[in-house]
C-alpha cells in the first residue's frame, strides 16, 4: 500500500467518525480514533498524521492543532476538518499549523486523497534509505548525517563528514583537490590546502586505513582523491 500510515482520527460525531475511519482502513491505514482534544493531544506522539475535527466538545480543535504542532514539530501532517466555511476560519486553522483543509460535508474520496497528498509530501522530507550514499561496507545517511562502516559507527567531524559524502557520492572517480576545497570548505584557496590533508588523514584513520597504503580512500598523485569501490583498486 501506498503510503500506509499510523492516523490519528480526531471526531466526536460518531455519524462522520465511524465510514471515515472506514475508508481510512481500506485505504491501508492504521486509525485510532478519539473523540475529544485531550485524548487526542496524549496519544498524537506515536501517529503520522492526523486528521483533526475542529469542532470538539472539550478543547477547541485550533487549540490542539496549534499544541501538536508546538509539541510534535513541523513534520506532522495534519488535515483539519472543518464545518466553518468562512475563510478566516480556515486562515486560522492553517495559521495554528494546519497543513490543509477540509469543508463538511466532504466527500470520503476527496478527503482521502488530501490525505494521501500529505503522507506522499511527509515521506518525501524524510530520509529515504535510496539517499544513502554507500560504497563497499561504508555507508552514510546525509540526512542524519550519521556514518557507518560494517556495523560500527564513525564518529566523525563536520568537514570529514561531508568530506567522505562527496567522496561517496563520486566514489570509484577521482575527486580533485580543487573541488574538495570547493565542496567542502566552500572556498577556492585552502593556502597550501594542508587542511585538506590534514582532514584525510584523520577520515583515513577512522575508516581504519593504513597511511602508506589505503584501501578506501587513496591519493592519484598530483590530482585528488578517489574512494576506492572494491578492495585494492589502487594497485
Ligand atoms: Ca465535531
Amino acid at each position: 500500500m501506498e503510503h500506509a500510515a499510523h492516523v490519528l482520527l480526531v471526531e466526536d460525531d460518531d455519524g462522520i467518525a465511524r465510514p471515515l475511519a472506514a475508508a481510512l482502513g481500506a485505504d491501508g491505514h492504521q486509525v485510532t480514533r478519539v473523540a475529544t482534544g485531550s485524548e487526542a493531544l496524549r496519544v498524537a506522539r506515536d501517529v503520522d498524521a492526523v486528521v483533526l475535527d475542529l469542532g470538539l466538545p472539550d478543547l477547541d480543535g485550533i487549540e490542539v492543532c496549534r499544541r501538536l504542532r508546538r509539541d510534535l514539530g513541523a513534520d506532522l501532517p495534519i488535515l483539519v476538518l472543518t464545518a466553518r466555511t468562512s475563510e478566516t476560519d480556515v486562515v486560522v486553522g492553517l495559521d495554528a499549523g494546519a497543513d490543509d483543509y477540509v469543508t463538511k460535508p466532504f466527500r470520503l474520496a476527496e478527503l482521502q486523497a488530501r490525505l494521501r497528498a500529505l503522507l506522499r509530501r511527509a515521506a518525501a522530507g524524510r530520509p529515504l534509505p535510496s539517499e544513502q550514499l554507500a560504497a563497499r561496507d561504508v555507508v552514510l545517511d546525509p540526512a542524519s548525517r550519521r556514518a557507518w562502516r560494517g556495523d560500527e559507527e564513525l564518529d566523525l567531524a563536520p568537514k570529514e563528514f561531508d568530506l567522505l559524502a562527496l567522496l561517496l557520492r563520486r566514489a570509484g572517480t577521482v575527486v580533485t583537490r580543487e573541488e574538495l576545497a570547493r565542496e567542502v570548505w566552500d572556498t577556492r584557496w585552502l593556502g597550501g590546502s594542508k587542511t585538506i590533508d590534514v582532514h584525510v588523514s584523520s577520515l583515513r584513520r577512522k575508516l581504519g586505513d593504513d597511511p602508506s597504503a589505503p584501501r578506501y580512500v587513496t591519493t592519484v598523485r598530483g590530482v585528488g582523491l578517489r574512494f576506492e569501490r572494491e578492495d585494492g583498486g589502487q594497485r
